[in-house]
């Protein structure tokens, strides 16, 4: 039942995100794993999917335009892996699933998804969608449930793991809805009535079908709320087990991961996001609960919470440390190790060494990243 990759993770994980902003040179990569050594951490979530694009050699996706000033042959991912060769850090690609725009404008590359499959995007209950971060939403997520979004996603995903054997693990994040007013687009509507189909009275789906048509295409769903929430549920958890088998199957050393929401029940029931159980079925060798409130009692509380659930598996505490002191990202660390998790990861490189410019803030927490500073 258990899954062996899990056991390739380091005795205590001390990690770092590296968010794609850091993925853009090769001077800025070499810093990464310059100030990640130096101060003592052993593994790298290093971003190279950050929205529907690619930070390595991607056949499928549109090259960063983040990177459109480097020479066409720089490869991020692959250049970051050459760099770590040798240098004890485990390296996992992070990949943002189903998130895939944020800004007012188009992409510029018409293989963008969103240019290129408009139908693919997540709708709210008015069937509208936004290009940016407003309210509860971050901008233009994929529809969980369109068949032609999984497939897409499991070829790009599938890519990452044979094209880059070295690495240790994939790491996805954005594995979600925006929030529980998504997705209302035509496919989930249809989709959603066919999964209740045998489940309802002929004299029903005809009055619900009769209301769909006229007035209330969201008939079915509103006349059965606790279903369509589980549906969502399993439309997401269903891309995670097929990611699974999928990554097993093309490198069964790889750790797969998730960044999630804290609270299980809050993300299962607020984001669709139902970790816990992809876990449990060891989908996933490890999750990395973003425990980023500011208040160490509540990071602390946090992490025992999670420990205690994932019933032994691997669980690395996600602290907030770009919104708080080094002293208080050292105090967090203390209570993440005294609850029992496998390590902690900060979020993140790029935010306390402002983009790679200062190194004090890792300077300041290396006393307590680094056990042993002198070995
Ligand atoms: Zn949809």
């Amino acid at each position: 039942m258990h899954s062996t990759a899990r056991h390739r993770l380091p005795e205590e994980v001390r990690a770092l995100w590296v968010v794609r902003t850091s993925m853009v040179s090769p001077r800025s990569i070499e810093r990464v794993v310059e100030y990640a050594a130096r101060y003592g951490f052993n593994a790298l979530f290093v971003q190279v999917r950050g929205r529907g694009d690619a930070y390595y050699r991607s056949s499928y996706e549109p090259r960063a335009e983040a990177l459109a000033d480097q020479p066409a042959d720089f490869d991020p991912l692959g250049y970051l892996l050459r760099c770590a060769d040798g240098a004890g850090l485990q390296v996992h690609a992070w990949l943002n699933v189903f998130y895939v725009w944020s800004q007012p404008r188009k992409p510029r590359s018409g293989q963008h998804v969103v240019s290129r499959s408009p139908n693919w995007i997540a709708r709210d209950a008015q069937n509208r969608y936004q290009m940016t971060t407003a309210g509860r939403v971050e901008g233009v997520y994929l529809c969980p449930s369109n068949p032609n979004v999984r497939a897409h996603l499991l070829k790009v995903f599938a890519e990452v793991a044979q094209r880059y054997p070295q690495i240790d693990g994939l790491h996805l994040d954005y594995v979600r809805y925006p929030y529980d007013g998504y997705c209302y687009c035509a496919g989930c509507r249809a989709r959603f009535r066919e999964a209740m189909w045998e489940r309802v009275s002929e004299a029903r789906r005809a009055q619900l079908d009769k209301s769909a048509a006229g007035r209330n295409p969201l008939a079915w769903i509103q006349a059965f709320p606790a279903e369509w929430s589980d549906w969502r549920r399993d439309q997401v958890s269903a891309f995670v087990g097929a990611f699974s088998r999928q990554s097993r199957r093309v490198n069964p050393n790889l750790i797969l991961s998730a960044a999630v929401w804290p609270d299980p029940q809050l993300a299962a029931k607020n984001k669709l996001q139902d970790w816990l159980y992809w876990l449990r079925s060891d989908w996933l060798d490890t999750v990395l609960p973003m425990a980023y409130d500011k208040d160490t009692a509540v990071v602390q509380r946090q992490a025992v919470q999670v420990v205690e659930k994932a019933q032994g598996r691997p669980v690395i505490v996600g602290v907030g440390a770009w919104q708080v002191s080094p002293d208080s990202t050292v105090n967090k660390i203390r209570a993440i190790r005294r609850s029992g998790a496998r390590g902690f990861c900060l979020f993140s490189y790029d935010a306390i060494t402002q983009a790679g410019k200062s190194d004090a803030y890792l300077r300041a927490v290396e006393r307590e990243v680094n056990p042993n500073p002198f070995g």
